[in-house]
């Protein structure tokens, strides 16, 4: 018969990790399934408000974090994608692209991915001039033109991070504004190598081996932009698809109490890919470790 375990922590973002080193501290007998360890943060730049730390790079925290979970021999499973979770009596079943897990209790903790745009040619030229992450690859376009998709607070990121080292920088938004915070806005439009397209539609992408150009529609009218790097920022998406059986709001992120309760007793989730508002790694943190406590009570009062 397969090993039940007490707690099986699905991710290890902050939220993940956070409720992984709760549950060690509890000696709770407990796997951790996960993609890599550090989620989002390693694509984060320069972060300045996580406590404790006035400044820290985005991989920088993500390492310190692997360093904490590393000091508990935690059991870790990676890289295994989780396709599916159920609940079979009082057990969770968990399956994975590799194998299938039983626990007594589950958090998922699988937090967000980029949006993709769905223009031709996006998923030909990914990683080929094609990046989500201007923070994790804006350097790589240093002196060269690029487009920016998004108009939103990630694109306007984006943006000013890609003015300082690109010659050109196309900033591209479907709407009619771009919907950033103002002073962002502001700063984007001293900019003298900006050029920000509004009302426009990317139709496809192209190159040979590399990107060389988008073509984009604005008003009925195609036009050509000459540029080898494109970053498609256009917000994030939960990774909550293969829970099925767990309550989701229309942005599909999975729908949370405040004890980190789903709707399924005995699974719990926590961070980014909760209906928690605010997307933020201290955030992530304390839910993290509030669903492990939440878990480990359910274990002391549950009988199995
Ligand atoms: C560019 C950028 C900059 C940011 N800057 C800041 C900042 O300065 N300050 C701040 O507080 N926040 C910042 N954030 C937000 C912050 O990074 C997130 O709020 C935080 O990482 C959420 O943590 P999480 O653990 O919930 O999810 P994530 O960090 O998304 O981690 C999810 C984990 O789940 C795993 N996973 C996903 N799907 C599966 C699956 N099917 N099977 C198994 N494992 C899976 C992933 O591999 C990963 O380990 C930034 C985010 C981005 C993208």
């Amino acid at each position: 018969m397969s090993k039940i375990y007490d707690l099986i922590i699905l991710g290890a973002g902050p939220a993940g990790i956070t409720g992984a080193v709760y549950a060690a501290r509890k000696k709770l007998d407990f796997l951790v399934i996960t993609l890599d360890i550090g989620g989002q943060t390693v694509w984060s730049g320069d972060i300045e408000n996580y406590t404790g730390y006035q400044f820290v790079t985005g991989p920088e925290l993500a390492s310190k974090f692997r360093e904490h979970m590393e000091a508990f021999k935690i059991e870790v499973r990676m890289p295994e994608r989780v396709t599916d979770i159920k609940k079979e009596g009082d057990i969770i079943r968990t399956i994975t692209n590799n194998a299938e897990y039983l626990s007594k209790t589950a958090i998922v903790a699988t937090g967000k991915r980029p949006r993709p745009l769905g223009a031709e040619g996006e998923q030909e030229f990914k990683n080929k001039g094609v990046t989500y992450c201007a923070t994790c690859d804006g350097p790589l376009f240093k002196d060269k033109p690029v487009a920016i998709i998004g108009g939103g607070n990630s694109g306007l990121d984006a943006a000013l991070q890609m003015v300082k080292i690109s010659p050109k920088v196309y900033l591209i938004e479907s709407g009619a504004q771009l919907s950033a915070d103002s002073l962002m806005i502001d700063n984007i439009k001293k900019a003298s190598n900006v050029e920000i397209c509004t009302n426009s539609k990317v139709n496809k992408i192209y190159g040979d081996t590399f990107v060389k150009g988008i073509e984009i529609e604005k008003q009925g009218k195609v036009h050509n932009l000459n540029v080898e790097g494109i970053f498609i920022e256009i917000g994030l998406i939960p990774n909550s698809k293969f829970a099925f059986i767990l309550e989701r709001d229309e942005k599909d992120e999975i729908v949370v109490d405040c004890y980190n309760k789903t709707n399924i007793e005995g699974i719990f989730a926590a961070g980014d890919v909760t209906n928690v508002p605010e997307k933020q790694i201290v955030i992530a943190c304390g839910e993290g470790s509030k669903a492990t406590l939440s878990a480990f009570r359910y274990l002391s009062t549950h009988k199995f």
